[in-house]
């Protein structure tokens, strides 16, 4: 398994893009772009749905986190199993969708506890409950 990239030799001094000297002299274009490891970037509406997610998800973290939860379950489609991520990883993972057009899915958490964690659904319910409730409260 070759998960991680080689050095990068511009490690610490990435090439300027406004530096007439760094592009157009390689008809092979820049170094560790020749793999096929191309990722398309998101449409504004996927970018957008992302966002939304982010938002969900700090308000899920924000509500469920001091009730002992620790995070939400993903069924993997790959994998046929739930996978148990952390807020901390749900959040990265997110920005990391955001960033590069793809999802880490397969960094779930180590030996999680079921029990602390929840579905996205259950957890998009529990908010809507509490929101619900917190706007009753105020007529
Ligand atoms: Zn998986």
């Amino acid at each position: 398994m070759r998960d991680t990239p080689p050095p990068d030799p511009f490690s610490g001094d990435l090439p300027d893009p406004t530096d007439p000297r760094s592009g157009g002299s390689s008809q092979f274009g820049p170094a560790g772009s020749a793999d096929d490891d191309v990722t398309e970037p998101l449409s504004p509406a996927e970018r957008e749905d992302v966002l939304a997610d982010l938002e969900d998800l700090e308000v899920f973290r924000t509500l469920l986190e001091p009730r002992s939860v620790r995070g939400l379950v993903v069924d993997c489609e790959d994998c046929q199993e739930p996978h148990y991520f952390g807020w901390d990883l749900l959040h990265s993972n997110l920005r990391h969708l955001l960033d590069l057009g793809q999802m880490r899915v397969h960094e779930p958490a180590f030996d999680p506890d079921p029990a602390q964690y929840v579905s996205w659904d259950y957890a998009r319910g529990f908010a809507d409950g509490v929101l619900d409730t917190a706007e009753n409260a105020e007529d």
